[in-house]
């Protein structure tokens, strides 16, 4: 039998745009300017207490309360790394819990974001879909985790410069969520974080790649791509079977096409499996001439699964035979691994102890 959802009492406040809200504070017989003053005190200022909006009347506030919540993240991990990584596991209004990183750079901060409780898109690498999909998150719920940290970095005057949905789940299978969200951190009285600093990553969902791309933002897209053919992919990532390689790369010159920005291609290496010279070759014959970049990532190891991790030499050569072909590729630089826990692997852990 399907297990109910559970909702959540109240709507969430972050899960309005700003023209979402100027409607209900029409329909609430209010001026609609007062949205702009709302978004202030929760994207501004990041007060998470209706009462703290000092500027709107005590009945306004009522209304608000009335209508809707603030997200509750209950913090149950938070660990630090030497290099300034912070990963954080939250627990949420139906105890499910989610992962959201915070890293340092020496460009500037940026932060890794889930849109899904689990993920049903099965790539054999990942720890996050061990136990399948549980439910997509609110769009409140993706910016609660940016609003959260945010406020932490607050206390030492730090900044989020960009953002990446990377974290657990697949934004495009949550697409109406992740838009809302999207248009919340770029937006002049949101999170105002520029466009360009924002990077969504999917697993290849066609249509939705579309769709985005008939968005037309300065957002960036990545394409979770990790083989350079339909077999090979069918085997590490099942999604394959649902959208085949070469229609993944047909939506994908649409969205060059239509927007005019470069592709990135993530690519996990595993040892002996997808990082042989012939895997470069190949996928350097499909990307040559494309407006797009490769970003090699050693994989991480998971116990769950049977991979190990490409040797240096070997990632050095797969950048070599792609670089030949004129494709851009760089090799992701690793953070917090003396906290260990790759993507999934916090959640997957308490998971197993809260089934105890
Ligand atoms: S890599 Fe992303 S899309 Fe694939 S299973 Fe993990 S969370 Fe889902």
């Amino acid at each position: 039998m399907k297990k109910e959802i559970q909702l959540p009492e109240k709507p969430f406040i972050y899960d309005l745009t700003l023209e979402a809200l100027q409607d209900w504070l029409k329909s609430q017989g209010e001026p609609a300017f007062r949205a702009g003053q709302i978004f202030d005190w929760l994207y501004g200022k990041r007060v998470v207490d209706f009462d703290d909006m000092s500027n709107l009347s005590k009945e306004l506030r009522e209304k608000l309360k009335a209508s809707y919540q603030f997200v509750t993240l209950n913090e149950i991990t938070k660990l630090e790394s030497k290099d300034g990584t912070i990963k954080f596991l939250f627990g949420l209004y139906d105890n499910h819990a989610i992962e959201t990183v915070v890293m340092r750079h020496n460009y500037g901060i940026s932060i890794c974001v889930t849109t899904q409780v689990g993920c049903r898109i099965g790539c054999t690498f990942c720890a996050s879909t061990l136990g399948g999909l549980k439910r997509n998150l609110y769009a409140g719920e993706i910016v609660a985790q940016v609003v959260y940290a945010q406020r932490l970095l607050d206390a030492t005057n730090e900044r989020i410069s960009s953002i990446v949905v990377m974290g657990s789940g697949e934004p495009f299978e949550n697409y109406e969520a992740t838009k809302t969200f999207l248009a919340l951190m770029v937006h002049d009285k949101g999170m105002k974080i520029g466009q360009r600093h924002v990077t969504v990553s999917t697993s290849g969902i066609v249509p939705q790649i579309r769709e985005f791309a008939d968005w037309n933002t300065q957002i960036n897209l990545a394409i979770s791509i990790h083989a350079p053919n339909d077999a090979l992919r069918s085997k590490l990532m099942p999604v394959n079977r649902r959208f085949p390689f070469a229609d993944v790369m047909d939506a994908c010159r649409y969205y060059i096409e239509k927007t005019g920005r470069r592709i990135t291609f993530e690519y996990a290496l595993i040892n002996g499996v997808n990082d042989q010279p012939e895997h470069a070759e190949e996928l350097g014959a499909v990307l040559k001439g494309m407006l797009c970049h490769v970003n090699l990532i050693p994989v991480n190891y998971v116990p769950e699964r049977d991979y190990v991790r490409t040797p240096k030499e070997h990632i050095f050569e797969f950048k070599r035979i792609l670089e030949s072909k004129q494709v851009n590729t760089t090799i992701r630089r690793e953070q917090g691994h003396d906290i260990a826990a790759a993507c999934g692997q916090l959640r997957a852990k308490h998971m197993e102890s809260t089934a105890r």
